[in-house]
């Protein structure tokens, strides 16, 4: 599903070399952890995945496709086959729940009836039935963070990538949002979560790496 190849990213304006040859296999339905210490690579790695910025050197093949160079054109067509979780994202704060999931398929689908349908068994499937109505602000954060989650599934993607989903959780909310993407897991989609949560990666017990600088370690 994912193949890196002495991958090596220098950001040009800090002259920060954030990974530093890195080659990574993931198969399909693999479950993997990103680790390491802040500053290590950890977003660099999963933004070029998502294809926000081209490595300086090295191949990046996700399901087959060689996106190393892929053209900014083809980057939306290409998203449409991953699932992401970025901690910056936000969930739309004027639409409720289940507006803010049905729109992220209305974006590719349209207005069609199978998408309140869909909407409502995948919020059902994560346990947000209780949560349908409400607004973003009326949502804890880790609860915030299962809608993102539910967000970003609903177009089926065959790759799940986040970056830090339980960063601003406490430990009780980190598990419960944990045992969703273990869910999720579960239903055959290949998930890749970059994370300094040790707490839940070792309750979870998935194949992780480490990163220290920009290298795999582990
Ligand atoms: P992590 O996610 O593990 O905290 P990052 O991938 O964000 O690590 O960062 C790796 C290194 O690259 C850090 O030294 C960081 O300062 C630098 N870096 C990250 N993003 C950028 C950017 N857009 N421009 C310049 N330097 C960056």
């Amino acid at each position: 599903m994912i193949c890196l190849e002495n991958v090596t990213k220098i950001y040009k304006n800090t002259n920060i070399t954030a990974l530093d040859r890195a080659s990574l296999s993931v198969e399909r339905g693999e479950f993997l952890f990103v680790t390491g210490e802040s500053g290590s690579g950890k977003s660099t790695l999963i933004s070029l995945l998502v294809g926000d910025f081209t490595p300086t050197e090295g191949r990046v093949i996700v399901n087959g496709k060689d996106i190393s160079n892929i053209s900014r054109k083809k980057i939306p067509e290409y998203r449409r086959s991953l699932g992401i979780i970025f901690q910056d994202m936000k969930l739309l704060s004027d639409r409720t729940v289940f507006e803010n999931v049905a729109f992220a398929r209305e974006i590719l689908y349209g207005r069609k009836k199978d998408t309140n349908r869909r909407v409502t068994s995948l919020l059902s499937f994560l346990g947000l039935t209780g949560l349908y109505q409400r607004y973003p602000e009326q949502l804890s954060g880790g609860e915030k963070e299962k809608v993102m989650l539910a967000r970003a599934i609903v177009n089926d993607p065959l790759l799940l990538l986040a970056d830090e989903p339980t960063g601003n959780l406490d430990p009780k909310s980190s598990a419960e949002v944990m045992d969703l993407f273990e869910k999720i897991h579960k239903r055959g989609i290949t998930v890749v979560v970059a994370t300094h949560d040790m707490m839940q990666v070792e309750r979870l017990k998935h194949r992780r790496i480490e990163l220290s600088e920009g290298r795999i370690v582990i």
